[in-house]
């Protein structure tokens, strides 16, 4: 690893912590805190990303060796990193929660690599750090599995996100309450390493704002444009609000096109926190996130938001704009007058809108949004969808096979061919077959005129309508299996997962709908906070 490099720019231009020591503090003027990750005790390699490690700069050679898992689980440095947390604040399910910072993250540095830019790594679960407030810096493995998988599942989506390059046991252990049920149990810890060319969230910039820390405000968007957003500045050194309007109004459209993303793959990120929100627009911080199985938009994997369903599928859009009112608010002082702040905001709504409408013609295989008509043909189907449990990732799939020339005088062809995404296919009422005979009229009319052949539009809609996701069930499989010390599924799913959109017909059994047993198990259908 002696060839690596690493060019600090985030400690290199932003203010630090004064005290070095490593206790729960209020950080304040400080952009973060120099402290060493804990020492473990028996550092074990489980599972890393190959191809991505090697973009990197690891060689095969690198991976294998002692020293790899060592650094990945912060019980050595190599030349030139040098390990920080971020001091961040945010809004926790619509709550200010003050100063949060990395409690458990633990960043190594900027390396800068041959095509991907600077790209910080940041040991999760790696121990306390001034920001670990009255937790113990540590992840368990479940959890860690989780982010994992995930992470690399969204990018192999080609969904924005922060990306994972190991996972490591540490060898230590903590006791959990998993569900939060009096059940406290010991729990195996790891160690993930992610990665991303900015840990910057928009609660970085709330903290700062909230204590009326003005300088270290501008400091720290000025820091991100000049990292991450540098085009905005085309070759001129000078800031402007202008450029600090460009700069939120694309955070504002990268977020808006990870959500639509979210939303074709039925993902749910479960803590859409501001402190969990990526200042570029990638899927960060994967604690009890979901997919859906059957679609719901009202389904929220979360069980601390079960009541409130803060986080449910389909109101993420609307927290996301909720989410970049709180940034705005935050910037306002550099910016000065509401009205470009409030002019992003409306604009993410109608892109929004606009990006939805493109995203769901794609996934039902047209060749562009047609307006009103086609709105009215996915609201419809939203609502079939919603009526009886239907597997939303099976659906799409099976309706890239629909024949041009489907009979539509009745249910009995379209049924035979959809029965595998109903999780009770025999007890549809009359009114309801009914209801989906009539809307697949419509779209078969639709699907004539743009005039594809049916291979033409399935083609087009597998690459939109993936086959393979990161089921619920899937995760906590491989998670007990781990947890007994086999590591195989964790492979497995990895492998799978790389190529979600193509058929791979030897995973046929990864692809299917929930089993029975899963729908109501913890880890499955619901999860907590506690990781
Ligand atoms: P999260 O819900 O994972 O986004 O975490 C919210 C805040 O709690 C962040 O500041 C985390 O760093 C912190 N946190 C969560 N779990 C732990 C832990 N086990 N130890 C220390 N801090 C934690
Ligand atoms: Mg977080």
């Amino acid at each position: 690893m002696n060839n690596l490099t690493f060019d600090n720019r985030f400690i290199n231009h932003l203010p630090a912590d004064s005290e070095t020591e490593n206790y729960c503090r209020s950080v304040e003027n400080a952009a973060y805190s120099f402290v060493n990750a804990a020492k473990t005790s028996n550092p074990t390699l489980i599972a890393v990303t190959p191809l991505f490690a090697k973009q990197l700069g690891f060689s095969e050679h690198d991976i294998k060796d002692a020293e790899f898992t060592r650094v990945m689980t912060g019980n050595q440095l190599l030349p030139g990193m040098k390990s920080y947390a971020q001091c961040y604040g945010g809004h926790q399910f619509g709550q200010w929660a003050g100063q949060l910072g990395d409690g458990r993250a633990i960043n190594l540095g900027e390396l800068t690599t041959a095509g991907l830019g600077h790209q910080t790594l940041q040991l999760k679960g790696a121990g306390k750090t001034p920001y670990s407030r009255r937790a113990d810096g540590m992840a368990v493995l479940r959890s860690s599995i989780r982010e994992f998988l995930c992470s690399e599942a969204m990018f192999h989506l080609g969904i924005p996100t922060t990306r994972a390059l190991s996972l490591c046991l540490s060898g230590e252990e903590v006791v959990r309450d998993k569900m939060y049920d009096g059940n406290a149990a010991i729990e195996p810890c790891a160690v993930v390493c992610r990665v991303s060319s900015s840990f910057l969230r928009f609660g970085s910039f709330q903290l700062p704002a909230s204590r009326g820390e003005e300088v270290l405000l501008i400091k720290l968007v000025k820091h991100s444009i000049k990292s991450d957003f540098a085009h905005l500045l085309s070759g001129s050194s000078e800031f402007s609000k202008e450029i600090y309007l460009a700069w939120f109004s694309e955070i504002s459209q990268k977020t808006c096109a990870m959500i639509v993303h979210w939303m074709r793959v039925g993902f749910v990120h479960g803590v859409m926190n501001t402190d969990n929100m990526s200042i570029l627009g990638e899927t960060i911080d994967y604690g009890p996130y979901g997919w859906v199985d059957d679609f719901d938009l009202n389904w929220t994997p979360n069980t601390t938001d079960a009541h409130e369903k803060r986080y449910r599928f389909g109101g993420q859009a609307e927290i996301g704009q909720w989410n970049l009112f709180q940034l705005a608010n935050a910037i306002f002082p550099l910016i000065g007058e509401a009205e470009p702040l409030q002019a992003v905001m409306s604009d993410f709504a109608l892109n929004y809108q606009n990006s939805w409408c493109t995203m769901m013609a794609s996934k039902l295989g047209f060749k562009d949004y047609q307006g009103q008509t086609d709105l009215y043909l996915f609201q419809s189907l939203e609502k079939l969808l919603s009526t009886v449990e239907t597997d939303m990732t099976i659906f799409y799939r099976l309706l890239a096979t629909l024949p041009n020339d489907l009979d539509t005088d009745s249910h009995q062809q379209w049924l035979t061919l959809l029965a595998p995404c109903f999780y009770n296919a025999h007890d549809l009422e009359q009114s309801y077959l009914q209801d989906f005979t009539s809307w697949f009229k419509r779209y078969l009319a639709r699907l004539n005129y743009d005039g594809l052949t049916q291979r033409q539009r399935a083609q087009a809609m597998n690459q939109v309508n993936p086959k393979f996701v990161l089921r619920n069930y899937l995760a906590q499989q491989a998670i007990e299996l781990a947890e007994q010390g086999d590591y195989s599924e964790i492979h497995q799913l990895q492998l799978i997962l790389q190529s979600p959109y193509k058929e791979q017909p030897e995973f046929q059994d990864y692809a299917k709908k929930r089993p029975d047993w899963a729908r109501n198990k913890a880890g499955c259908s619901m999860l907590s906070c506690s990781s």
